[in-house]
């Protein structure tokens, strides 16, 4: 079965949070990310999962790069 277009903009928690994390191994594809903006605009706890996310990843990098 097609999916209706208009489904693909609404992902649940779940796959938001798959789609946040992937963000930061490979580039999303252009729905993926309007549907993970779809949700974050609309979900707390995702918005909050994501400056987690950001504050990890830019510790791991200064880690990295600033070593020893
Ligand atoms: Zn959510």
């Amino acid at each position: 079965m097609e999916k209706n277009p208009r489904e693909a903009e609404s992902v649940d928690c779940r796959e938001a949070s798959r789609l946040l994390c992937a963000a930061y191994e490979r580039k999303l594809s252009a729905t993926e990310s309007e549907s993970l903006t779809y949700h974050l605009d609309r979900c707390f706890m995702c918005r909050n999962f994501d400056s987690q996310l950001k504050f990890l990843h830019t510790a791991a990098e200064r880690f990295r790069s600033g070593g020893k």
